[in-house]
């Protein structure tokens, strides 16, 4: 027995956080640490946030749940500001990134049941690939680690190699009813498709009539500098899966679809307790609130630009430790040329946190809000984690 009554799914770090502010978490001796995990992409406003908080406080001092039975006022107004500010038409509210993910699959496969082509339920998913965790979403992933010991894999998933369009083209089958992807693979290593590959995989879906679904749910809600990552491009998904940021901290996710995908979502076919609560959407409107004000994903793509150049700085000074930068706006990756774990000890050892990733990544998330001068202290702290690392690896060698 370890001690402790949870379940040792995580391996986590012997830190406990009392407090956070902005971009800093502090223990509860009072250590400070600069916050560049954000709850893995969630704390999208960093912590407590003055507008979030009144946000909560306020909705919690009038209704904190009631059912979707009912109008939720809240919910109804988030779905139009998304709707405003993307392609889509529709959305539906869940609790987390795996939920909306298990939506949007849904939507495409009732979406060819409903035109008459009830045999189409299969999914086309990527290597490297990250959906979530549930039985559908870890058949979506396709990784054998998350797989193992669930019984047989969920059917309706066909994984191909990461940016190979042959090989897509390949996979459609009768039987195939969408393409799902990331725009920026978040635990696989941060690895961005290129604009021409998502080009060839929309051109492919049109002409199969597949959907085209992307998860967004790491990558969207400013994290790359626009509001969603396929607005760097010049497609348009179907469906979307985003969460993380959305909720700046409280769980909140949403699948986005065309009137056209949305068709067969109809009464009774779908549903959730808790998804879209009323203290779920004072926050969700709260957050869109400050990260559509004008300017704020241009200073997101101006404090993206000043980390990624720090970033390519420490990986010139220690070409023992990295190998190079990667990721879009502030979804940024160091690829480690030493064990990334061993890259992530030494920087928290510095009090700062990071996380890692696949591919031997190092993942730096901070806050949408962080300033150039944390970033500049975030380089500070990742140049002494690297200088004790590159004088190890050097004593070791000699
Ligand atoms: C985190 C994540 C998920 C899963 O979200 P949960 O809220 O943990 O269910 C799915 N897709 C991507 C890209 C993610 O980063």
């Amino acid at each position: 027995m370890s001690g402790s009554a949870l379940y040792e799914t995580f391996a986590r770090a012997p830190l406990a956080f009392e407090r956070g502010e902005g971009s800093w978490l502090i223990t509860e001796s009072g250590e400070r640490y600069l916050d560049f995990a954000a709850g893995i992409a969630v704390n999208s406003l960093g912590h407590c946030h003055p507008h979030l908080v009144a946000a909560l406080t306020e909705q919690a001092g009038k209704l904190w749940h009631v059912s979707n039975l009912y109008q939720i006022p809240g919910q109804s107004r988030l779905g139009e500001r998304l709707v405003e500010a993307s392609f889509a038409d529709r959305v539906f509210f869940t609790n987390s990134g795996a939920e909306a993910l298990e939506c949007a699959i849904k939507t495409a496969r009732r979406y060819h049941y409903i035109n008459g082509r009830p045999e189409r339920f299969r999914t086309i998913t990527f290597e490297g690939a990250f959906h979530g965790r549930t039985l559908a979403t870890i058949a979506a992933g396709g990784q054998q680690k998350y797989l193992d010991g669930f019984g047989p894999k969920a059917d309706g998933f066909d994984q191909v190699p990461f940016g190979d369009i042959e090989a897509v083209e390949k996979a459609i089958g009768p039987e195939t009813a969408a393409i799902l992807l990331e725009p920026v693979q978040g635990e696989g290593g941060i690895r961005a498709f290129p604009a021409p590959f998502l080009d060839k995989l929309r051109a492919l879906a049109d002409k199969h009539d597949l959907l085209l679904i992307l998860d967004e749910v790491q990558t969207g809600i400013g994290r790359t500098g626009k509001l969603f990552a396929y607005q760097w491009s010049s497609i348009e998904p179907d469906i979307m899966a985003i969460a993380k940021g959305i909720g700046g901290g409280f769980p909140v996710g949403a699948c986005l679809a065309t009137e056209k995908a949305a068709a067969g979502m109809t009464p009774g076919v779908h549903g959730t307790t808790f998804g879209g609560n009323p203290l779920a959407m004072a926050v969700g409107n709260a957050v869109l609130d400050v990260v559509l004000e004008e300017d704020f994903l241009d200073s997101v793509q101006a404090r993206a630009l000043n980390a990624r150049q720090m970033l390519a700085s420490l990986v010139d000074e220690f070409p023992q430790v990295f190998e190079d930068v990667r990721g879009n706006g502030l979804l940024m990756g160091l690829k480690c040329r030493m064990a990334n774990t061993a890259v992530l000890a030494a920087v928290i050892d510095t009090k700062m946190l990071a996380v890692t990733a696949g591919d031997n990544v190092l993942r730096l998330l901070p806050p949408l809000t962080v300033s150039d001068e944390e970033i500049r202290e975030a380089g500070e702290r990742i140049r002494a984690a690297a200088a004790g690392l590159a004088a190890l690896a050097t004593e070791k060698v000699a």
